[in-house]
């Protein structure tokens, strides 16, 4: 392979790459063809120690900065990853096997805005004067102190700086643990971060798999845990955050429904749902995988649907044309397969799909099954992968309510051309994150977040400040002091 996938060391910690050999193995694998393409190390106690007391150390010095400084180097950063984009694209190609048709677009790029939209608001954060007759107080927006961001494999880069670019902004300091399945894109991050002027051991990002993220949760000098996983993980990681009172973000798994009314637009609706389920090859944790159809244009809408899959260009990732790549990896590709023939034997109809690709990398044809029901295991659990399932509807408020028939609340969205619909539909719709003639937009102007069992808290816009900072209040007495004795 031309590209070196290998990076330099496996932890970035105080500023640069260290290693420690005495950790576990972890072999990078890309999915497009099943090769090693980097060999990291887990990271050992002593890494975990080094990560947290320079983290620590940092954090109480720049805190003390002014914000408009903070600011300049995350936007700093934010115009590097935008010059680099093309290699970052490449590598998170390499990382995941999404196509390089998207990760020029919504990776680095994405990463790049946060940088740029925290790094834009560090300067601006203030409390509030509260006048209390003769008296009065103040609000002081403090950080939190040391954070640490753990991150699915979906969106490595993005999720490093969504992470990482609040925290920073408020005057905390981070450690970031990418899923041991793509452990390389946060790595530049970090490196740019530095690059842009960061001072060392504000953005550490050290490897592991669930056990070196456990042991950074328990550490009582950790501030605030935020978790971008399924809804299990985030049951354990609340607990034991619980434990030494952490805040905490969650942004977890879904099952969203996406309702489609006899009169929307066909062809916008197919694409919402296409990009609701097929981008990223499913492995997108706001899909609309319940696509509620009206019972009156299902089969209008089934016929456009296998027409515009019949022209997804599935392949070589890093070939710009492939617009659908393989799963990130062969667990994960038998999970979804073992979904698709749950799917079959519980009767659902399967228009197109519902195969692995022979060869070597983790392929499986875009699936859609139809006919669907609401107490079937397709309908009910997150398969996070290329799986729609179709259901009928008739009813309005029959639809609200089984759309709503589900322990998640991550997104949800509406097609129709009657905007009074659109709004009441969405109003009743119990999601954070909603649609209304689209799927799966997320800019980060827009606050990003689940409820339910769907997560805690809200990623991007200047609601994340929140999660991200305290607020300390000060009641000043002008006066003299009045004591009962
Ligand atoms: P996991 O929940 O398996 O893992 C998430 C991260 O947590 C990984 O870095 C993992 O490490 C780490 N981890 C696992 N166990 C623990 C533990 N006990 N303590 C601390 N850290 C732990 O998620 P996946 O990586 O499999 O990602 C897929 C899931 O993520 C899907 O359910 C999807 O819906 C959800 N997701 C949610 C998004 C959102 O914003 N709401 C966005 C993207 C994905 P390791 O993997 O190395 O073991």
């Amino acid at each position: 392979m031309g590209y070196d996938t290998q990076p330099k060391a496996s932890h970035f910690v105080d500023g640069q790459y260290i290693e420690d050999t005495s950790g576990a193995v972890m072999e990078v694998v890309y999915p497009a063809t099943g090769a090693v393409i980097a060999r990291l190390h887990e990271a050992t106690p002593a890494i975990i120690e080094k990560a947290i007391t320079s983290g620590r150390r940092a954090q109480a010095e720049w805190a003390g900065m002014m914000g408009v400084e903070r600011g300049r180097i995350l936007r700093r950063a934010a115009d590097i990853m935008r010059e680099r984009n093309y290699d970052l694209s490449v590598l998170e190609t390499h990382d995941t096997g999404k196509p390089m048709s998207e990760t020029l677009y919504v990776d680095a790029t994405s990463g790049a805005d946060a940088l740029e939209y925290f790094g834009g608001l560090a300067g601006s954060l203030t409390g509030e004067h509260v006048p209390l007759g003769g008296d009065w107080g103040y609000t002081v927006r403090e950080p939190l102190g040391l954070c640490v961001g753990l991150g699915a494999w979906n969106y490595p880069t993005q999720i490093a700086c969504w992470k990482g670019a609040p925290a920073l902004a408020c005057g905390n300091a981070m450690i970031f643990k990418p899923s041991e399945t793509t452990p390389l894109c946060a790595l530049k991050v970090a490196e740019i971060l530095h690059e842009a002027g960061l001072p060392a051991g504000l953005y550490n990002v050290i490897q592991g798999a669930g056990d070196v993220g456990r042991a950074l949760v328990g550490d009582e000098r950790v501030d605030k845990v935020s978790l971008t996983g399924s809804v299990p993980t985030g049951k354990r990681v609340y607990a034991s955050a619980a434990e030494g009172m952490k805040h905490v973000t969650m942004e977890l798994g879904g099952k969203s429904p996406l309702v489609v009314f006899e009169d929307a637009d066909l062809d916008n609706a197919v694409g919402g749902a296409i990009l609701g389920n097929f981008y990223s090859t499913g492995q997108v944790c706001s899909n609309g995988t319940r696509v509620f159809v009206h019972k009156s244009i299902k089969e209008a809408f089934l016929k456009r649907l296998a027409e515009r899959l019949g022209s997804a260009k599935i392949g070589d990732p890093l070939d710009e044309t492939v617009n659908f790549g393989p799963m990130v990896s062969s667990s994960q590709r038998d999970i979804v397969l073992d979904y698709i023939a749950k799917g079959k034997a519980e009767g659902a109809r399967l228009v197109c799909g519902g195969s692995v690709i022979a060869g070597d990398g983790f392929y499986i044809q875009p699936t859609v099954f139809a006919d669907v029901t609401d107490d079937m295991v397709i309908a009910r659990e997150e398969i996070f992968g290329p799986v729609m399932a179709v259901l009928d509807f008739e009813d309005e408020a029959d639809v609200i309510a089984r759309a709503n028939n589900t322990e998640y609340g991550l997104s949800a969205g509406v097609f129709t051309r009657d905007i009074s619909r659109a709004h009441r539909v969405i109003g009743q719709l119990q999601a954070g994150s909603c649609f209304i003639n689209s799927y799966n937009d997320a800019p980060v102007e827009l606050p990003f977040g689940g409820s339910k069992l769907s997560g805690v808290g809200r990623e991007n816009s200047k609601t994340a400040i929140e999660h991200y900072s305290q607020l300390k209040s000060v009641y000043v007495r002008m006066g003299d002091v009045e004591a009962p004795f």
